[in-house]
């Protein structure tokens, strides 16, 4: 009987959300489970590392990788699964695009551990402790993984072959995905794998948008009561359709919730942000001085809005694969 081929799944910075979307894939999971042979799934099964290291090089015929690169534990990682992999899928924002942890780039490590470890009011530490990469206790060394200054994207770390978006992505693309990846059936390298178009096009409130859209101030979504068919933005409710790559099945937009984004850019795109901030100008009817201010100012928090899932592989936030380890102490 040929062998089976192998595939690892692992997480790096990530919440663990993309592998409950795998196991979201309920009883295709054993087909799937049956059809490959799984050598690395934290989630799931107790492997060890050190298996994986004793592996000839290329052995793992897919490695799936979910979450950022946040600290050296996660870099190590994602380079063993490179290495031991003949294709490497990033999946989820975070893997992606440096997703919701990417939002920490705006703060300085100093920040985050002052607040974290010393300023937080919950926090007691009267000795002013800090965690340290190396600690000697006893004769006995203990280390920790070190954390970067930066939250990077896994494409920031390692040479990535697929990528497949979404906070988490939907069960269904990712078995289509791993069935391409298992048929040999893939596009060329690099492609994300997931429709190319804006969720616009697919929205079912997109046939209720008025042709001209004038927005005066934005609303939050708890500020109004936003009708169902409606869309969002024409109620000045800030939706990121227009500039999010479709795919996730418009699951946020059917419950009543606006895009926010975690399919990530159109294809071609980089720096969607300013390209959706300049639409949301475009569609502003505010002439006053006055008025101008007010219509800002309603627009609560537009980095933590525009940047949710992107900022490190933005232009504000990109940074090379050489950074991570120049910057990894
Ligand atoms: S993409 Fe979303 S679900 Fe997946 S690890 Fe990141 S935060 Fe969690
Ligand atoms: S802006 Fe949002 S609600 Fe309006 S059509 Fe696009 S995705 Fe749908």
């Amino acid at each position: 009987m040929a062998e089976k081929l192998k595939v690892a799944i692992c997480w790096l910075g990530a919440c663990g959300g993309c592998d409950a979307s795998i196991v979201d894939l309920n009883e295709v999971i054993l087909q799937v489970a049956d059809a490959v042979d799984i050598v690395l799934w934290p989630l799931a099964m107790d492997f060890k590392y050190r298996s994986i290291q004793q592996m000839p090089d290329a052995e793992i015929a897919l490695s799936i990788l979910s979450g950022s690169i946040r600290n050296s534990d996660h870099q190590e990682m994602a380079e063993l699964l490179r290495k031991k992999s003949q294709v490497v899928m990033a999946m989820g924002a975070c893997a992606c695009f440096g997703g919701t942890p990417g939002l920490a780039n705006f703060h300085s490590k100093d920040d985050i551990f002052n607040w974290v470890y010393r300023d937080a009011p919950t926090v007691v530490n009267p000795d002013g402790n800090f965690p340290q990469p190396e600690t000697v206790r006893n004769g006995g060394k203990l280390t920790l993984p070190h954390f970067f200054e930066h939250v990077f994207t896994l494409d920031q770390a390692i040479d990535v072959d697929y990528y497949l978006p979404g906070c988490p992505p939907p069960p269904e693309l990712i078995v289509n995905a791993i069935n391409a990846v298992l048929a040999g059936d893939l596009p060329p390298k690099g492609s994300t794998l997931a429709p190319r178009k804006a969720l616009c096009d697919t929205c079912p409130r997109n046939q209720r948008k008025p042709n001209r859209m004038e927005i005066r101030s934005f609303n939050r979504i708890h500020e109004v009561e936003a009708d169902p068919d409606a869309c969002f933005l024409a109620a000045g409710i800030i939706c990121m359709g227009p500039a999010t790559r479709n795919g996730c099945g418009e699951t946020c937009i059917r419950i009543n919730v606006p895009c926010r984004g975690c399919f990530g850019p159109l294809p071609g795109v980089v720096g969607s942000e300013p390209k959706f901030l300049s639409t949301l100008a475009s569609l502003l009817v505010v002439e006053r001085d006055d008025e101008i201010k007010e219509a800002i100012d309603s627009f609560d928090d537009p980095v933590g809005y525009l940047y949710r899932f992107t900022q490190p592989s933005s232009i504000l936030g990109r940074r090379s694969a050489k950074k991570v380890t120049e910057e990894g102490s």
